[in-house]
């Protein structure tokens, strides 16, 4: 029998602001222990709580990038459980009444048209604090600090059906975040979670089958490989006699497989109710307004223009502009360079190559754009050939320095003296007598011998093109 499976993921990411969600403790990652935290986010008694504006702000920006429904009156919640990371005793959410709903996001998985990933919806909330387990002895601590830093819950349909779609899903959800500027998009710090819900259905069947929620998931090569094997784990159950159950299963990236850590909660099992602490919260159409009037391209659109812009491939496009620094760096260097197509290549290939190598990203770069739009600006007035800008490259990847200054200084110029080429073609020749009374009787390919021999007396510094046109004339003579 052959098996689909179904996916739905549950995002939270943390947003950027300076202070947390209900009060005005710092959100800064890294301080020690319970030193960003006060009455409200220790949940004493009697303290009230805060709506942080930014935080809504924030949210809305989100919403309105993924075609969100607005609920411009929405409803906090408080869920319940125990934990010993969770003060007060419950997490403020929100649940009937969330701030957006039916949204939608495209994604590409390489093979024809972009598909659409439902948006269920999105809710802000409240983080929880941290239990940090002491390795060598049965001891535990609470960490507090991450307690009340704001996230945004994002909830997608059961609409995605691979693990690669779920990878390319999560990829454009951490794309707009980083566009938005709202979350830094971090899975490996944790500042960019996911959690996927996992089922699987006979081929060609309607009725969703039982899921299981995987956790633990805090990289995108894990994501991927983790529902890879929930996939497999599913269908050999269900292929020996089994039944998939409801649970809540924990990714080891070690061992490469999941296992169960607990039964699933059930909505009722957290008995939610409105927070009688918060006022509702409701967003003016003004304020609405403004939020969307200063909302930045986003990556769909983004990518288009580059396309038409630009002339760029679609591919190149997509590259360029699924990191939003990536595509700044691009158009910033444009301002330089004379033409866009070799700006791409450059940028794509040997920026990038250079870039993972050290392990930097692209606002680490020390090319500037300006730099590497000047160098593309000397290949094209013929200052230096391409073989040439390779060289001047690597050096101002090394140093900094601008590719003039580079060029100047090593004599990097290229030969476009006509006099200066023929006197170099004709020692060449004349060094050469038998490879010349070859080509001479047809071996037309030692062409590729003499134009090497020129460049190795001119140490690759000869404009191709004019030796190529001088050793034609010569030759033919
Ligand atoms: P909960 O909040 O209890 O985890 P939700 O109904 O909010 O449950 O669903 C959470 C996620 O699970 C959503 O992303 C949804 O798309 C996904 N989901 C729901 N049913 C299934 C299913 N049968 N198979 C796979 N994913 C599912
Ligand atoms: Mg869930
Ligand atoms: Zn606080």
């Amino acid at each position: 029998m052959e098996f689909e499976p179904v996916i739905g993921l549950e995002v939270h990411a943390q947003l950027k602001t300076k202070t947390k969600i209900f009060c005005g403790c710092s959100t800064a990652f890294g301080a020690p222990p319970n030193t960003h935290v006060c009455p409200v986010c220790l949940g004493m008694p009697g303290v009230l709580p805060v709506l942080n504006r930014q935080v809504l702000a924030f949210s809305l920006r989100m919403a309105l990038a993924t075609g969100c429904r607005i609920n411009q009156d929405s409803r906090f919640a408080r869920k319940n459980y125990f934990y010993p990371d969770l003060p007060k005793g419950y997490q403020i959410s929100q649940y009937e009444l969330p701030v957006a709903e039916h949204g939608e996001i495209y994604i590409e998985t390489g093979a024809g048209e972009p598909r659409r990933i439902g948006i269920t919806r999105i809710h802000m909330e409240e983080d929880a604090g941290k239990l940090v387990h002491d390795p060598d002895r049965p001891v535990s601590r609470v960490d507090l600090n991450r307690t009340g830093v704001p996230l945004i819950e994002i909830v997608s349909e059961p609409d995605l059906r691979s693990p690669e779609e779920a990878g390319a899903y999560l990829r454009k959800l951490r794309t707009i975040v980083r566009y938005l500027d709202i979350c830094d998009g971090n899975l490996e710090e944790g500042s960019f979670r996911c959690d996927a819900n996992i089922s699987i259905r006979p081929v060609g069947t309607t009725p969703f089958g039982t899921r299981a929620e995987l956790k633990n998931l805090n990289s995108f090569r894990n994501v991927e490989k983790a529902i890879y094997y929930e996939i497999g784990r599913q269908k050999e159950l269900l292929l020996d006699g089994g039944a998939v159950v409801q649970e809540t299963r924990l990714w080891d990236p070690e061992r490469e497989c999941t296992t169960s850590m607990r039964g699933k909660e059930e909505a009722h099992d957290y008995r939610y109710f409105p927070d009688p602490d918060l006022l509702p919260v409701v967003v003016d159409d003004e304020w609405l307004a403004a939020i969307r009037s200063e909302l930045p391209e986003l990556p769909d659109s983004r990518r288009q223009r580059f396309v038409e812009a630009f002339g760029l491939t679609d591919y190149d496009a997509a590259r360029l502009t699924a990191d939003r620094d990536l595509a700044d760096y691009f158009e910033a260097c444009l301002a330089h360079a004379p033409q866009a197509k070799p700006a791409a290549n450059w940028i794509l290939g040997a920026l990038m190559a250079w870039l993972n190598a050290e392990g930097r990203s692209i606002d680490q770069s020390p090319v500037t754009p300006e730099h590497l739009g000047q160098l593309l600006a000397l290949i094209d007035a013929g200052t230096i050939s391409g073989k040439i800008a390779k060289t001047v490259f690597e050096e101002m990847a090394r140093t900094g320095q601008a590719p003039q200054a580079i060029v100047e200084a090593r004599g990097l110029v290229q030969v476009s003296d006509a006099g200066e080429l023929e006197a170099v073609v004709t020692k060449v020749l004349a060094a050469a007598p038998d490879e010349v009374a070859a080509y001479r009787q047809g071996k037309k390919k030692l062409m590729g011998f003499f134009v090497g021999q020129v460049m190795r007396e001119t140490r690759g510094k000869a404009n191709p093109k004019l030796v190529n046109e001088i050793l034609q004339r010569m030759l033919e003579a």
